[in-house]
């Protein structure tokens, strides 16, 4: 075996978190794995040195016995003796890849699962989400068994080491050349088994239940939001921490409002008589009704701003508008007097150009384009 820093050969850093030591060494194992060059002895050669130095630095004990003594430090006759012939490539990267490359559970000692974050799709009202509000929620989830409190372990038992990895969570296994780690099937890899289990949760620690919370809305909240309640999500295996869960504001349409940010638009729909001659109109607002002027001639598609009158900015202070988007509307339904007062009124007009200057120079506009088409 060659001297060669066990480091180097993985090409990492001496800081290197296990993590990424785990995907430095995946990465070449790939490359030099014998199934991917058959018949190779350098690569053959190649793959023992790095399976051989992530045997190390894999484990903590080792590895820090490396850090410190160097090649002295770790067992120098492991991974020394044995050539390739006798194991079944098969079987021996099976376990390998297995293990390491398994999903989820790919740490060497495997703590007992985390419990998953859990989303939770609450609906609100658009008045819910600009105030504010306390909502009661219930869903099914995995949460702590009582009887032993998360542990698994009956009620006066506990957890033991487990003998068949004396706690370490993984078992070596000398194969020809390779001193391959799996773990331990006993235990799945936690180092610890449960003899006597909790009846009400048959060792898992966690029993489904209907659970009920309170969530606090802050005020300005949008569709889309997300509020994370830290720990209750799902409960973890055996005691371990519990899962995040994540509230998401799904705001319903309201009736008049639509929201951009924290502005609020309205329609604002307009008599003739008051878009000629203006009026004072109630406005609907969040916070009630308030007066709005109409100024006398005003046309579809004006916008009134009424400042402050949006949303409260969830973040900051700011605070949206409220836009009335104004639509003049034609009177329906008129009898015969009312049509002959608009005739007279529409004769007193003359020819409009005065009273109508948006659609006489529409009509200047249409007649332009007409001679151009024609010379
Ligand atoms: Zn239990
Ligand atoms: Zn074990």
């Amino acid at each position: 075996m060659s001297k060669k820093d066990f480091y180097e050969i993985l090409g990492v850093n001496k800081g290197v978190s296990e993590e990424e030591l785990k995907k430095a060494y995946r990465k070449l194992a790939m490359k030099y794995h014998p199934d991917k060059n058959p018949g190779n002895k350098e690569a053959e050669e190649q793959f023992k040195e790095i399976s051989h130095a992530y045997d190390v630095l894999s484990n903590p004990q080792k590895r820090a016995a490396y850090d410190q003594y160097g090649h002295a430090g770790v067992d120098p006759s492991a991974g020394a003796g044995g050539g390739f012939g006798g194991a079944g490539f098969g079987d021996v990267f099976g376990d390998i890849f297995g293990d390491i490359f398994g999903g989820g559970r790919g740490q060497s000692r495997a703590q007992p699962q985390r419990g998953s974050d859990l989303r939770y799709s609450l609906e609100i009202s658009l008045e819910e989400a600009v105030h504010g509000t306390t909502k009661k929620i219930s869903f099914p989830n995995l949460s702590s068994c009582e009887p032993c409190h998360g542990s698994g372990a009956q009620k006066g038992s506990e957890k033991t080491t487990c003998s068949t990895c004396n706690g370490h969570g993984i078992v070596r296994m000398q194969q020809g050349f390779f001193s391959v780690q799996q773990t331990c099937p006993n235990c799945r890899g936690q180092g610890q088994v449960i003899k006597n289990p909790c009846p009400s949760c048959h060792g898992q620690g966690r029993v489904q239940k209907t659970k009920n919370l309170s969530v606090k809305i802050p005020a300005g909240v949008d569709n889309g939001d997300r509020i994370r309640l830290a720990g209750e999500g799902e409960a973890g295996e055996q005691g371990s921490p519990a899962g995040d869960l994540y509230v998401e504001m799904r705001v319903k349409p309201h009736a008049i409002f639509k929201r951009d940010g924290n502005d609020l638009h309205c329609e604002l729909p307009i008599d003739f008589a008051t878009a000629c001659l203006g009026g004072e109109l109630e406005i609907p607002t969040l916070d009630g009704q308030v007066k709005l002027k109409i100024p006398a001639e005003t046309q579809s598609n004006k916008a009134f701003r009424l400042r402050g009158k949006g949303v409260k900015s969830l973040r900051g202070s700011s605070v949206g508008d409220l836009l009335c988007h104004v639509t003049v509307e034609t009177p329906v339904n008129l009898n015969s007097d009312q049509r002959e007062l608009l005739k007279k009124f529409q004769e007193s007009l003359g020819d409009g150009r005065k009273h109508s200057p948006q659609s006489s120079g529409w009509f200047d506009n249409v007649k332009r384009f007409f001679n151009d088409l024609a010379s």
